[in-house]
């Protein structure tokens, strides 16, 4: 139907005075105006044309003609660009950059460079629970990324009962429990936990339960690196059953850390632990994931292959045993299996800088040293700390990783620990080789899963979104150049692609530099009242 031609007019006359009245009105001032770039909120609504306005810590304005109502101090252009909200990572090990001495290293590039604003620390239960002098220092000296802190359950049982294979008793499970609330009201976003690791291994899960409890009274998330992601002892759909038993029992959310499918004997199950957790959806349990795009996980030799019996007491206990013949012989046996496991030798690739095996795996170190791998592996051990014995381990397949990806609650991570590609080049593998080359997720989908629906995910208060009213996490990155450079042999290599990104409105990086700005706060959880002394 046509309007009729009066309205026409007059609807034509009033768009002109507008904008003629809208030019002539004086405009807000703001500090920032990023022209034409191609937007994605972090929602699932498409991308489209636009302009994103910062003033201060926050994002003021975003949709098209900005130009028209700002006037910033400082206009990046973005035609032909991506502009999205700063990336978060739930899950990573940063901790060489953000303890340094050294101011420019605290920045936390390799975080930056990826787009990522906002990084998870204290994953895997090593969290501390002096959750309050940690973040006063972090603010006080400075770090480039913003940091969400986890309180973890294997710093505080070894606190309290060291590196034994034992249970609390009474009172060490109340002074257990008096440090996870102590986390907790100080700030903790939730208890995680890396029960694969000695000594979280040697709990019971009725005694992780007791501690997620004062996690999850004060608003906590259980946040865990399980039980056992292969065959190693329970296995991997029993250990996502016992994970999914702690938050129910607990009554939290349960998270499941760098979820996957490791090692010859659990390939492939990808599809039953997603069965398993829809299901516990389905009921009404709240359950999420993240997840690395990379076909190996990073971890130490030690981790990989001894039997956890073997560490109880810690590495002198270990050494004695690999002394003595009849202990040393049963190790060895279990070592075997699993480096069956793990794919073998050669599947296992040393990645810690500067030592005799760097860049080789340990089917090469056994060749070299005219031994067998297992001989190769126990030397290794015996002559360096679980830092010197780094891994990169080839065990997870394309198909489990490509599933686990396309579901709607599953977030990216990094896990991104010393000495294997992840920690400098998650985001961009993930875009660059998934969602761009393989087309296994969308642009809008691997924005979505690196931002809004991991903020939605942990609750995180105005973040991870390009909205009015947000902190400003911007990533500014240039589609065709947004790509890992790192690999496994140089894991240590800055990803490119990010041109320009703002942290709490603040330049962290411009014109593809660090600006030295090092903008990152703590990001507090705040327990509900009451919970907490005050
Ligand atoms: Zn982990």
């Amino acid at each position: 139907m046509r309007a009729p031609r009066t309205i026409a007019i007059a609807a034509i006359w009033s768009a002109i005075i507008v904008s003629h009245f809208a030019c002539a009105a004086a405009k807000t001032s703001a500090d920032y105006l990023i022209r034409n770039g191609t937007i994605y909120v972090g929602s699932d609504d498409d991308e489209f044309r636009g302009d994103v306005v910062i003033t201060g810590d926050r994002i003021v304005y975003v949709g098209p003609h900005g130009n028209q109502r700002f006037d910033a101090r400082s206009v990046i252009d973005a035609t032909g660009k991506i502009v999205a909200p700063g990336f978060i990572d739930v899950n990573s090990h940063p901790e060489t950059y953000i303890r340094s001495t050294d101011a420019k290293q605290r920045l936390n590039a390799p975080w930056l460079f990826q787009g990522v604003t906002t990084v998870f620390i204290g994953v895997d239960g090593y969290g501390t629970p002096d959750v309050g002098a940690d973040a006063a220092q972090f603010e006080q000296q400075r770090v480039g990324t913003n940091l969400v802190m986890y309180v973890g359950f294997g710093a505080i049982r070894q606190r309290v009962l060291r590196d034994d294979a034992r249970a609390p008793d009474a009172a060490e499970l109340a002074k257990m429990q008096s440090l996870v609330a102590r986390g907790m009201c100080e700030g903790a976003i939730g208890m995680s936990t890396g029960l694969f690791y000695s000594p979280q291994s040697f709990a019971s899960t009725e005694e992780v339960i007791a501690l997620a409890k004062e996690s999850a009274k004060r608003g906590g998330i259980y946040d865990t690196h399980q039980r056992d992601e292969s065959s190693y002892g329970i296995g991997l759909l029993n250990s996502v059953q016992e994970t999914l038993r702690i938050g129910r029992e607990a009554g939290m959310p349960v998270h499941f850390a760098h979820i996957k499918a490791l090692g010859v004997d659990v390939q492939g199950k990808a599809p039953e632990v997603i069965a398993a957790i829809v299901a516990a959806r389905a009921a009404g349990q709240d359950v999420t994931a993240d997840q690395y795009p990379w076909t190996a996980s990073g971890t130490s030799l030690d981790a990989a292959l001894l039997p956890r019996w073997a560490v109880d007491g810690g590495r002198a206990a270990l050494l004695e045993r690999l002394d003595e013949p009849a202990s040393a012989m049963r190790i060895r046996e279990e070592m075997q299996e699993n480096l069956r496991r793990r794919g073998g030798a050669d599947s296992l690739l040393l990645t810690a800088s500067g030592l005799p095996w760097t860049g080789r795996t340990l089917a090469q170190m056994a060749q070299a040293w005219d031994t067998d791998p297992i001989d190769a592996a126990v030397r290794i051990i015996r002559t360096t700390t679980s830092r010197g014995a780094e891994l990169a381990s080839f065990n997870m397949i394309e198909s489990d990783i490509r599933l686990f990806m396309r579901q709607p609650w599953v977030v990216t991570s990094s896990d991104g620990s010393d000495g294997h590609p992840r920690q400098y080049a998650t985001f961009p593998m993930k875009y660059a080789k998934y969602s761009r080359a393989e087309k296994v997720i969308s642009v809008r989908e691997f924005v979505r899963s690196s931002s809004g629906r991991s903020a939605d995910m942990f609750k995180l208060d105005r973040r991870g979104y390009l909205k009015a009213g947000y902190f400003a996490d911007v990533v500014v990155l240039d589609p065709d150049r947004y790509a890992p450079k790192a690999d496994y042999v140089h894991p240590r290599v800055l990803s490119e692609g990010v041109e320009e990104l703002w942290v709490n409105g603040r330049a962290a990086i411009h014109q593809g530099k660090l600006t030295g700005d090092a903008p990152g706060r703590v990001l507090r959880h705040r327990p509900p009242a009451g919970t907490c002394p005050r």
